[in-house]
């Protein structure tokens, strides 16, 4: 079902992708497990298109605001993107990007593809200088774990002076506190393992993209590679897509109550947010020990790495060897989930009382 354009966020979410009401229809999109299709059709083949996919990509394009193509995972998206530079093209990138994303680059480049230049993504006059050469600009805001947040439009405009692609990793705020197309962004990039997804049961990525002929190339590399999602996969994310204004309300006014409260634990030297979404970094006063010793002492609040789920998480970044120098030894990231915060703040504080000097 085509999605009308006038209506507002929450109800895409509930409503867009969904089969046409005519008698007997299921309300959702079923299930599509097929390898191939009979012959004729525009799709034919189980790696050209699936009709969960689709009901998916309706989705999401929706919320986004442009045409969809979801991926095997936010890497597999990545990955897909990356590939649009030419042979030793420039890509702009920020130094506290996920580390996923530097490890992709940092491999393309010691074989020859391109060039990465790294920036701090708050120093917008350094990006916009960093754009001169440039085939793509990445920004991730806000950076994971780092928070950082970039002024999308003055680089999106610096970028496109310069004859460079914008992409946003939009991971972090989701469609539903950030639009980067709106902005003239080129395309939007999703682990959809995250906030979309999320369940914690499901890994995909997606694209989304204004630009009919980008569409197009991207389809063209997804075909060609066969980085797809499973129809079950696509489907659960569907489903979890759903509830997302409604979990990533929640989340974020957890988060919000949250951030108040720690800033005034002694356990904290430092809380990082940015003022909306639902991940939240802390930095213990006393360090890398102190954090790890939080990530074993709480009980309702799950160590595990990963984002965006309806339980809480805590990790402390620095503990992947992938993770870069600058951030603080002791640095734990908060995924703040849709439990009650007050039972959240309970556990949070108890093991930070434990880790006070
Ligand atoms: C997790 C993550 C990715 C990678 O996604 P996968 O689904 O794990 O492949 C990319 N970008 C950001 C910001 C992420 O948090």
């Amino acid at each position: 079902m085509a999605p009308d354009p006038q209506l507002r966020p929450g109800t895409l979410a509930v409503t867009a992708g969904r089969p046409d009401k005519t008698p007997d229809a299921p309300l959702n999109t079923p299930i599509t497990m097929a390898a191939t299709y009979v012959a004729g059709g525009e799709v034919e083949y189980g790696r050209y298109g699936n009709p969960t996919w689709t009901a998916l990509e309706d989705a999401l394009g929706a919320l986004e605001g442009g045409r969809c193509l979801t991926f095997a995972s936010g890497l597999a998206a990545v990955a897909t993107v990356l590939d649009l530079v030419g042979k030793e093209g420039k890509v702009v990138v920020p130094k506290h990007a996920y580390t996923g994303t530097i490890m992709q680059l940092a491999d393309l480049e010691a074989r020859g593809r391109l060039t990465a230049e790294m920036v701090d993504i708050t120093d917008t006059d350094a990006v916009v200088a960093a754009c001169d050469g440039a085939a793509l600009v990445w920004l991730e805001s806000p950076t994971n774990p780092a928070l950082e947040v970039a002024d999308i439009p003055t680089i999106t405009a610096a970028a496109h002076e310069a004859g460079a692609y914008v992409v946003v990793d939009n991971t972090f705020a989701t469609p539903l506190l950030q639009r980067p197309l709106e902005d003239d962004v080129d395309l939007v990039v999703h682990s959809a393992t995250k906030y979309l997804a999320g369940h914690s049961d499901v890994q995909m990525g997606a694209i989304v993209t204004r630009d009919d002929e980008l569409w197009a190339v991207l389809k063209g590399r997804r075909d060609l590679v066969g980085a797809i999602p499973g129809p079950f996969e696509a489907w659960l994310t569907l489903r979890g897509l759903r509830t997302l204004h409604l979990r990533v309300e929640r989340a974020q006014a957890n988060a919000q109550e949250l951030v108040r409260r720690l800033a005034e634990h002694p356990a904290c030297e430092e809380v990082r947010y940015p003022g909306f979404g639902g991940i939240v970094s802390i930095v213990l006063a006393q360090g890398e020990m102190a954090a790890d010793l939080l990530c074993r002492k709480t009980r309702l609040w799950v160590h595990a790495t990963s984002l965006g789920g309806v339980e809480s998480t805590l990790e402390r970044r620095r503990r992947w060897k992938a993770e870069a120098a600058t951030i603080p030894d002791g640095l734990v990231r908060l995924s703040v989930g849709v439990e009650d915060v007050e039972d959240l703040w309970d556990d949070l504080r108890t093991a930070l009382d434990g880790c006070v000097g």
